[in-house]
């Protein structure tokens, strides 16, 4: 699989971003005034109470896995299992992603391990036949 995307592809989340040479990321909201960081769009700050003090940015692509579950069970199309991770990023965001390239089985998966986010298009296709751009962690 590619990890960048096919042009045809929309994005999977209202804070998955595009730039203009195709190139994927994840934008987040950073609080100027106590340095918390969180995924999507913000207009205040949920760690300090900072009203007008946020600004977005991109995510970096480097992090650890916090913690895990091995899905089983899923929406019909779904391919089982896979494994749905939390994993702190570098930068200081937490993000929740499906972690690929891995053997789904906790013997294969340490927490803390390094991995890195891709980006790939979803299984799902959306309502013109067409695929998603989503994020994924990879291991590192
Ligand atoms: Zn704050």
């Amino acid at each position: 699989m590619e990890d960048s995307k096919p042009a045809a592809l929309s994005p999977a989340t209202s804070y998955t971003r595009v730039r203009d040479d195709g190139s994927a990321y994840l934008e987040g909201s950073k609080c100027r005034a106590c340095g918390t960081r969180f995924l999507g769009e913000r207009e205040n700050c949920a760690r300090c109470g900072a009203r007008g003090f946020i600004e977005t940015y991109s995510l970096g692509e480097h992090g650890h896995l916090y913690n895990y579950t091995i899905v089983y069970r899923s929406y019909p199309g779904i391919k089982v299992p896979f494994i749905s991770a939390i994993v702190d990023l570098d930068d200081g965001t937490v993000v929740k992603g499906n972690l690929l390239d891995i053997e789904p089985d906790p013997s294969a998966l340490a927490f803390g391990m390094p991995v890195r986010m891709v980006f790939r298009g979803a299984e799902l296709a959306n309502a013109d036949g067409l695929g998603y751009l989503a994020h994924f962690f990879v291991p590192a």
